[in-house]
């Protein structure tokens, strides 16, 4: 393993402790001086009940400067609400991340048909991430081609790096209890600058 792996910035993490990552958490938690974090309605808790303001609550927060990016939101055809319900709810995270100008972290399972043809009608300013990504190279090409990044954790398919170009592609520990470093260090082409740059983070002021 390299240094550069070690330094890898961590763009998607459940661990509420976590340091020189992106924290994924839903609206109602508090954030914590230093640490950075990603706000949205994740697909699976779609199905339960939602505060009829939710959307007035995400925008407030992602208006948080310690907040660097919407989500994670998406779809999953296997869990959450009806489609169409999970739909509606990424579509107001979209709203915001455009209106934000932070970029949108996503949730995709067996709807990626519908991602792409969301994605061509809306046509983001801003970064759409496909995070914890496990299919095949060809879906990955296929995805580099209507513009998604990539990002991948403990779990993905060997030959998809090498289909991501560098400046598309990240390293997330998710819910993984592996270090950051193993993981990135399994991916030959990252490049340790583009979470900084995409999330507009400043390298100088986490070390
Ligand atoms: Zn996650």
């Amino acid at each position: 393993m390299n240094d550069a792996a070690l330094e890898y910035f961590d763009i998607h993490t459940h661990d509420l402790n976590a340091t020189r990552a992106i924290i994924s958490t839903g609206p109602g938690f508090p954030p914590v001086a230093g640490r950075f974090y990603s706000v949205g309605i994740h697909p699976w808790e779609t199905s339960g009940e939602i505060d009829a303001d939710w959307l007035m609550t995400i925008r407030r927060r992602v208006a948080e400067p310690c907040v660097v990016a919407v989500g994670e939101t998406g779809l999953d055809k296997l869990k959450g609400a009806p489609l169409e319900r999970q739909m509606e709810i990424l579509r107001g995270h979209i709203a915001v991340s455009e209106e934000s100008g932070k970029p949108l972290i996503l949730h995709v399972v067996k709807a990626f048909p519908e991602i792409i043809a969301l994605k061509n009608e809306i046509k983001p300013s801003q970064p759409w991430i496909i995070h914890g990504f496990r299919g095949k190279p060809q879906l990955a090409g296929e995805l580099v081609r209507h513009g998604f990044y990539i990002s991948l954790g403990e779990h993905f398919n060997q030959d998809v790096p090498a289909v991501v170009p560098p400046d598309r592609l990240f390293a997330e520990t998710d819910e993984s209890d592996l270090p950051i470093g193993e993981i990135a260090g399994r991916i030959k082409n990252l490049d340790n600058s583009l979470p900084f740059a995409i999330f507009g983070i400043d390298n100088s002021v986490i070390n």
